[in-house]
């Protein structure tokens, strides 16, 4: 039986109204498998209305009882791991194992350590002869968070727990290709009783109720996480109203790889980077350069390992890489692999469609694929596919390997392997991204800063990054004389 999800305004569940609903396919299968309202300006006028009604009281609140309530959300959603895990797995396709062992988990991590936050959130004072300067830092109201589908309640967690740590009420709007645990975690909130009206979500198509919530004029700032064509999109709406806005956005991740690389960890860690989650993780390296010394034998070793990888269905303990997300993204990875051979491109694993057998038969596989042979410039290695497909290309020196990993337009996260820690200083130093790892890939620290430069977006996330887009500094001068 479909289930039939809701918007969750002012604490009620909301279904479709106007706007229908829309289909919510399970990528395994091929099959529908959710119904969701396809939200339009009016479920968003009532959210922002909502959301507008519950700030006086939320930001009023002293931070630990804000704090408390998150933390209750976090104790009901880690409660419910399972079923949580269960319906992230059936509506991306990720591995069952991927969604309760990192999707869930750091879903209720990112709730618990932005209630630490909001206890922690500290601001400036200047003391001088006479006078005393101090910053106030205040909540900025209804603030819109905007996710994508590939770490569904992973980034919405991300995205709305700062805001309401901070002291903003929220519209939420998840992907429509994924909306199924963020309806979920609306129904916790209305289990546990979570304030009405501080935590609203709207579901439907970006280009309607996405745009409507970005536009709305009680939105006082947007968090938007996504591609950089839509990106792009809402930062010139926000411009039009001058409205603050972050924006977490596509990668092109180059990963380097020099011959003096410690070998422990290296393959494992690379070949995770490249096909987690089927490549479908803006951190994922897309793009692996190895230095020639090192080429021939790296090469060979990662394509036996992609070969290796087994594809098929999620809820298969032995599962490695699920299907990609919709019917549409595997038509541009097939598409993508198709220009990779017409560029000049030798897909030496991989390229084709699987076809699992049993009930996975109509599911979305792409096999793991490595490519080589082709340069910097061709669109396979400057433009985002967002599968389980890499690139290798040779380099001879750290230059070499430096303009190869700067000449993408994106600029989100790289990954250096070496065993020469002065050189990885240099070269984390001048690589163009927000994120470098050194021998290690996504090893994650929630207070650190997170985001990208170039075409990956404006802004940073993370600890007190978050905690200070979400809220207005005000300066106040006292003359004490
Ligand atoms: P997308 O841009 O198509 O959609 C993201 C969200 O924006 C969805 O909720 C969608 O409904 C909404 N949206 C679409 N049009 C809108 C509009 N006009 N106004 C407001 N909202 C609108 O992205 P996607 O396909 O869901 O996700 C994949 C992309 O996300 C990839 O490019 C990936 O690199 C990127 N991503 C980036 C990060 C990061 O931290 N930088 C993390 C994860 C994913």
């Amino acid at each position: 039986m479909s289930l039939r999800l809701s918007h969750l305004i002012g604490g009620d569940a909301r279904s479709a109204s106007g706007g229908g609903c829309l289909e919510v396919f399970e990528p395994a299968t091929g099959q529908p498998w959710a119904q969701c309202p396809d939200g339009t300006a009016d479920d968003v006028d009532a959210a922002v209305a909502a959301a507008k009604a519950a700030f006086p009281a939320w930001s009023n609140l002293p931070a630990a009882e804000r704090a408390a309530w998150m933390n209750r959300l976090a104790d009901a959603l880690e409660a419910r791991l399972d079923d949580f895990a269960a319906a992230e797995s059936r509506d991306v396709g990720k591995p069952l194992s991927l969604a309760r062992n990192l999707d869930i988990p750091r879903a209720v991590t990112n709730l618990r350590f932005f209630a630490a936050a909001a206890t922690q959130f500290a601001s400036e004072s200047h003391a001088a002869p006479g006078v005393v300067h101090y910053t106030l830092r205040q909540p900025l109201g209804v603030v819109a968070c905007i996710s994508p589908w590939n770490l569904p309640l992973y980034l919405f967690t991300w995205k709305f727990a700062p805001a309401l740590a901070a002291g903003n009420t929220v519209v939420g709007k998840p992907s429509e290709v994924t909306p199924v645990t963020a309806w979920m975690l609306g129904e916790l909130a209305r289990e546990i009783g979570f304030p009405a009206g501080v935590f609203n979500i709207v579901q439907g198509h970006g280009a309607r109720v996405g745009q409507a919530l970005v536009d709305h004029p009680g939105v006082k700032a947007v968090s938007f996480t996504g591609s950089t064509a839509v990106g792009t999109r809402i930062a010139e709406s926000c411009a039009r109203s001058l409205k603050k806005v972050s924006l977490e956005l596509g990668g092109k991740n180059p990963t380097l790889v020099f011959a003096d690389a410690p070998r422990e960890k290296l393959l494992d860690t690379v070949q995770r980077s490249a096909f987690l989650n089927s490549g479908q993780i803006c951190l994922c390296g897309s793009r692996i350069l190895v230095e020639r010394a090192y080429y021939d034998e790296f090469r060979d070793a990662l394509v036996a390992r992609a070969r290796a990888l087994v594809v098929g269905d999620p809820t298969d303990p032995a599962t490695q890489v699920g299907p990609v997300v919709s019917k549409p993204h595997f038509d541009k990875v097939m598409g993508c692999i198709e220009l990779a051979r017409a560029e000049g491109g030798r897909v030496l694993c991989g390229g084709e469609a699987v076809k699992p057998a049993g009930r996975c038969a109509d599911g979305w596989f792409v096999a793991p694929t490595v490519i080589e042979g082709l340069g910097p410039q061709c669109r396979t290695n400057t433009e985002e596919i967002f599968g389980p497909v890499v690139t290798l290309q040779p380099f001879d020196t750290d230059e070499e390997a430096l303009a190869l990993a700067n000449a993408a337009p994106y600029g989100l996260a790289a990954s250096v392997w070496t065993g020469n820690l002065g050189r990885a200083h240099r070269l984390a130093g001048a690589i163009e991204a927000g994120v470098v790892w050194v021998n290690t890939w996504m090893n994650r620290d929630l207070r650190t800063p997170f985001g990208g430069v170039k075409q990956s977006g404006i802004g940073r996330e993370g600890g007190q990054e978050a905690m200070r887009f979400f809220t207005e500094a005000k300066n106040v001068t006292i003359d004490l004389g």
